[in-house]
């Protein structure tokens, strides 16, 4: 069942904005029991993964994205016009999918997690589309 997608405002070129309230916002309104949401961005330079919604982590994960990565490097995608190939790169470490089991119409995560969507190359709009399968 297609759900209706998200959208979420970056803040950087790199950030980390927990969006499982928003998730579960979706799900409340509609008659989803029990499976498995696929929460999947369409874009290249961003990503979604689970971890701890903490505000000085999201800085870290920033920051250590960036250092693990770094933006200056002898990329052959920034030979043409292209300048992101740090963002490609760093999406791909993470992934661009997730999928999330949902129990009694409530995401199942953990006491700490969130799920987070990673900026690579913002600030954008981005979408994030909710499938339950
Ligand atoms: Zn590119």
């Amino acid at each position: 069942m297609q759900l209706p997608s998200l959208r979420v405002a970056t803040t950087a070129r790199t950030s980390v904005h927990p969006i499982g309230r928003q998730i579960q916002a979706v799900l409340d309104g509609r008659d989803v029991r029990d499976g498995l949401l696929l929460v999947s961005v369409p874009h290249t330079t961003c990503a979604v993964t689970l971890n701890e919604p903490e505000s000085g982590l999201l800085d870290d994960l920033a920051r250590s994205l960036e250092r693990l990565v770094p933006w200056n490097d002898d990329y052959a995608h920034n030979r043409g016009s292209e300048d992101n190939a740090a963002a490609h790169v760093r999406a791909a470490l993470l992934g661009h999918q997730l999928l999330v089991p949902v129990v009694d119409g409530r995401l199942q995560v953990g006491v700490w997690q969130d799920v987070l969507l990673v900026e690579c190359d913002g600030p954008r709009t981005r979408t994030v589309e909710l499938r339950v399968v």
